[in-house]
């Protein structure tokens, strides 16, 4: 298949082939045609190196609207190395748009003042490690009361290094106001099983 075949707009299949993604991996062909299309939850059971970060950040990207100002989604992943990853992407995949998608990484281990100040300008979609995100709301310092979708990325990591709490809570919040969420992770133990049987759709697509 094609990107544009999967529904992908000329502008990224630009930038995306000056990154040296020309074909769909197997995952995103799975999984592009069912985020672009319908507002949805949805799981994904994907290693990383699999194109996953494409396969979410498109439709993503698709979703954003720029005429309004505020955080339409919030990606979840583990470490700040991989938060900063995501963003990165994502900026690149954005190099040919004509109206500007704002995004922001949030994470620990950096000065929270800095990202607190970053946070005033205009964003649309914010990339975070839980526990950073989670000190952001108890500050008042985000809102994400216009968030339409939740991203975790690698979700049976961030459970295992211990942001079990925060993800309930970011997740009891966004999912009582109707916000979907889409999730990825390389296993399904329990605990990802129990989280997706208390906050997500009993029939949400499923990708392997
Ligand atoms: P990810 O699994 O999203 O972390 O992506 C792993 C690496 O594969 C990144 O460097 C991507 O730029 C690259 N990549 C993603 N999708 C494709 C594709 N369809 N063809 C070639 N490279 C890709």
């Amino acid at each position: 298949s094609t990107f544009s075949a999967l529904g992908i707009r000329k502008e990224y299949i630009q930038s995306i082939k000056e990154l040296g993604i020309s074909t769909p991996s197997e995952i995103q062909e799975k999984t592009i045609p069912i985020l672009l299309q319908s507002e949805t939850d949805f799981i994904g059971l994907a290693q990383t190196g699999t194109g996953k970060t494409a396969a979410f950040g498109l439709p993503v990207l698709h979703h954003i609207d720029t005429n309004e100002a505020n955080i339409q989604a919030l990606i979840l992943s583990p470490t700040r190395e991989l938060v900063q990853q995501i963003k990165k992407q994502l900026f690149k995949f954005t190099k040919y748009n004509e109206e500007k998608i704002f995004i922001e990484a949030v994470f620990g281990g950096e000065k929270i003042d800095r990202q607190i100040g970053n946070l005033k300008r205009t964003t649309h979609i914010v990339v975070a490690t839980p526990g950073r995100l989670i000190d952001l709301i108890e500050r008042g310092s985000i809102d994400i009361s216009h968030v339409k979708t939740v991203i975790l990325d690698e979700a049976d990591e961030m459970l295992s290094m211990g942001f079990k709490q925060d993800l309930n809570r970011i997740l009891k919040f966004t999912t009582e106001s109707n916000r979907k969420t889409w999730l990825f992770s390389a296993t399904m133990p329990e605990e990802i099983k129990k989280i997706i049987k208390t906050y997500m759709d009993a029939n949400a697509p499923r990708v392997e």
